[in-house]
């Protein structure tokens, strides 16, 4: 990997490859993803895992980053530093708009949308010793919020404001990724933290399987985070996924989908081939991860906010999807 990325940036996207005894010509492309025990991570590494079988063929390989979530690879996307990554719909709504972390920036007339692939829930873990079981209860509490950069850190920013919390003044928020939160939970260093995640993810697992007990909490005043943000949907968690958590039934909350973007300046023939190879293995990807369950091809171009890259257009027409 560290060999590869070097090799990469040595070279740039285009190097020649010794492949027995001819030489094929490669490219190289990254997907940003999120910390590694959340599902943006393996989700790379499955498309990554299915695009490669055919790398010699269509002289693509694609490589996997670690990052710290979503408004990072748009970001990374948009500075010609990624070639893609899974972002929440939410995220891309907001980057294609020019709002939120935009807002000064503008528009990211740039930002082109491949496809969407799970849902992601609003997930609030907290400790069961700190009286936590709803998003109201976190007056006064240290909750990390998430880094800046993550996708989940405006969600949750979000969902203090509809319990009427503020979180400069109401409670301690702390902006610590993801991948660190779980460890910190279970060492009494915080008393809840949220994170915008499809299920089943590591993170979860690791917060609701140590010695100090959580659960997962519900969060107050869904109905009027639909009515003011178009992006939001809701979603339940199925709580036999974590047996770990004291919660007797399935957590009601809110949610995103998990999407895959680009740029507009990726050609179009690197989107087209790992668009077909996704969608032509469909069963074979939706079986590499258990949040995958739901997936469906026609699902799998909804929740995109920003213009569908060309490459990805040219096989969705080829195959009827469009
Ligand atoms: N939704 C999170 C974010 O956008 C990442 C979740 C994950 O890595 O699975 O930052």
């Amino acid at each position: 990997m560290k060999y590869l990325t070097a090799l990469l940036a040595i070279l740039s996207m285009t190097t020649i490859l010794f492949t027995g005894t001819t030489f094929a010509r490669s490219t190289f492309v990254t997907i940003g993803t999120g910390g590694i025990t959340g599902v943006y991570y393996p989700t790379g590494g499955a498309i990554a895992k299915i695009v490669n079988k055919k790398k010699v063929k269509n002289g693509l390989r694609t490589l996997v980053d670690s990052t710290s979530g979503s408004v990072f690879n748009v970001n990374a996307i948009m500075a010609g530093d990624l070639e893609f990554g899974v972002v929440q719909s939410d995220r891309q709504f907001q980057a294609i708009n020019g709002m939120a972390e935009w807002k000064t920036k503008g528009p990211q007339t740039d930002l082109r949308a491949v496809f969407s692939i799970y849902p992601e829930a609003v997930t609030l873990v907290a400790a069961a010793d700190a009286g936590i079981s709803s998003s109201k209860d976190l007056r006064g509490k240290k909750v990390n919020i998430g880094n800046p950069g993550s996708g989940q850190r405006q969600n949750a920013i979000d969902a203090l404001t509809a319990a009427a919390l503020n979180y400069e003044i109401d409670l301690t928020a702390e902006s610590i990724k993801a991948s660190e939160a779980a460890g910190l939970l279970q060492d009494n260093r915080i008393d809840a933290f949220f994170y915008t995640v499809g299920h089943p993810s590591g993170a979860i697992k690791e917060a609701t399987s140590g010695a100090r007990k959580v659960v997962i909490a519900e969060i107050t005043g869904i109905e009027g985070l639909l009515e003011k943000f178009p992006y939001y949907t809701r979603t339940t968690i199925p709580i036999a996924l974590y047996p770990g958590a004291l919660n007797k039934h399935d957590v009601k909350t809110f949610g995103v989908k998990a999407t895959l973007v680009t740029s507009a300046k990726v050609p179009d023939d690197i989107v087209y081939i790992i668009t077909k190879e996704i969608f032509d293995n469909f069963e074979e990807f939706k079986k590499l991860h258990p949040a995958y369950a739901q997936l469906t091809k026609e699902n799998m171009l909804t929740g995109l906010s920003a213009p569908i890259h060309p490459g990805a257009m040219k096989y969705y027409r080829e195959v009827g999807l469009k």
